[in-house]
C-alpha cells in the first residue's frame, strides 16, 4: 500500500491531513463504520476547501462592506415583504439568469441588501462583482480610450451575479449611458444583475439622459426581475435619533435634541 502522507500529496488533499487525527478520534469515538469514516474525512477536506473559495470569491467580489440577511432588520423595513427577499436569497433568480431592482431613497438598506444576497450566492459558489455606477462608468470609458472595450464587456459577464449600486445619484451622459446599455444587452438572458436606485422607473429617463436609451435599458432589465420598492425611514438617521436620544437623556415625550431636519442634512452630507 502506497504511504498516506504519498496519496494526500498526489490526491492534492490540503485540509485533511492536518485534521486527520481529530476525524480518527471522532470516528472512533462514534464507532463510524468503514463508509462513515470516509464520509466524514472527505467532508474534512471539501469544507476546507469550500472555505478557501469562499474567501478567495469574497475578495474578488469587492463589496465595500461586509452585510448580510441575517444582520437586516426586517421590522424596521415593514414595507419590504420578507417572503421575497427569503425567495431570493434561494438564489434561483441566479439559476435563471434573473435581475433584482432595489429602488427606494437613501439609507433604506439598499446596498446592503444587494451585498447579503451576493454574500449568498458567494457561499452557493457564484462569482460574483459589486461596483457602484459611477466605477462602471469609469471603467467602461478607460476600456474603451484604450481599445479594449470589448473584452471589458467581455470580463464583465463572466461573473455570475453583477451588482450595480447607486443608479440615478449622477445622470449619466448619452455616451455613457449607451455604454451601459451595452453592458445590460451582454448580460441579458445570460447571467443576472442586482441594481439599485433612489430614483424611481420613472425618472430614469433623466438618470440615462434621454428617454430612449433608458427605455432600451429597463426593457431588457425588467423582462426577468424582481422589483422592491422600499418605502420607509432611512436606517442612518435612526441611529443618529437614538444617539441623540441616549446622549441627553430627555424626559418622556420631550423633543429629541437631534431634530430630524437636521440629521437629514447630515444624512446628505454623508452620500456628498
Ligand atoms: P442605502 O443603500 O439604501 O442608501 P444602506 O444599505 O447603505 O442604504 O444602509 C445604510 C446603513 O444602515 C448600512 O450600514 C446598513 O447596513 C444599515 N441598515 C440599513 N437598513 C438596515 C436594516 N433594516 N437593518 C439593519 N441595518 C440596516
Ligand atoms: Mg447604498
Amino acid at each position: 500500500m502506497m504511504q498516506l502522507d504519498a496519496l494526500f500529496e498526489r490526491l492534492k488533499f490540503e485540509y485533511l491531513p492536518d485534521q486527520l487525527e481529530a476525524v480518527c478520534e471522532h470516528a472512533a469515538k462514534r464507532r463510524l463504520d468503514y463508509p462513515d469514516f470516509l464520509s466524514k474525512a472527505l467532508e474534512t477536506e471539501w469544507a476546507g476547501r469550500n472555505r478557501q473559495g469562499i474567501e478567495s470569491r469574497m475578495r474578488q467580489a469587492r463589496f465595500p462592506a461586509v452585510k448580510t440577511l441575517e444582520q437586516f432588520d426586517f421590522d424596521f423595513q415593514p414595507s419590504i415583504d420578507r417572503q421575497v427577499v427569503r425567495n431570493l436569497a434561494g438564489l434561483s433568480f441566479v439559476e435563471r439568469a434573473e435581475n433584482v431592482v432595489l429602488l427606494g431613497p437613501p439609507g433604506v438598506g439598499k446596498s446592503h441588501l444587494a451585498i447579503a444576497l451576493g454574500v449568498k450566492a458567494i457561499e452557493a459558489g457564484h462569482r460574483v462583482e459589486f461596483q457602484t455606477l459611477d466605477q462602471m462608468m469609469t471603467r467602461l470609458k478607460r476600456a474603451r480610450e484604450e481599445n479594449r472595450l470589448d473584452r471589458t464587456l467581455k470580463q464583465l459577464t463572466y461573473p455570475k451575479l453583477l451588482i450595480v449600486d447607486e443608479i440615478g445619484y449622477l445622470p449619466l451622459s448619452r455616451d455613457e449611458a449607451s455604454l451601459f446599455f451595452r453592458l445590460v444587452n451582454r448580460r441579458y438572458e445570460r447571467a443576472s444583475m442586482i441594481l439599485t436606485s433612489n430614483k424611481s422607473f420613472a425618472d430614469w429617463g433623466e438618470v440615462f439622459g434621454e428617454q430612449v436609451i433608458a427605455t432600451a435599458i429597463l426593457d431588457r432589465l425588467l423582462h426577468h426581475a424582481t422589483t422592491i420598492n422600499i418605502k420607509g425611514e432611512s436606517y442612518r438617521l435612526k441611529e443618529k435619533r437614538r444617539a441623540g436620544l441616549l446622549k441627553s437623556n430627555p424626559s418622556p415625550g420631550a423633543t429629541p435634541p437631534n431634530p430630524p431636519s437636521n440629521a437629514e442634512k447630515e444624512e446628505q452630507a454623508d452620500l456628498a
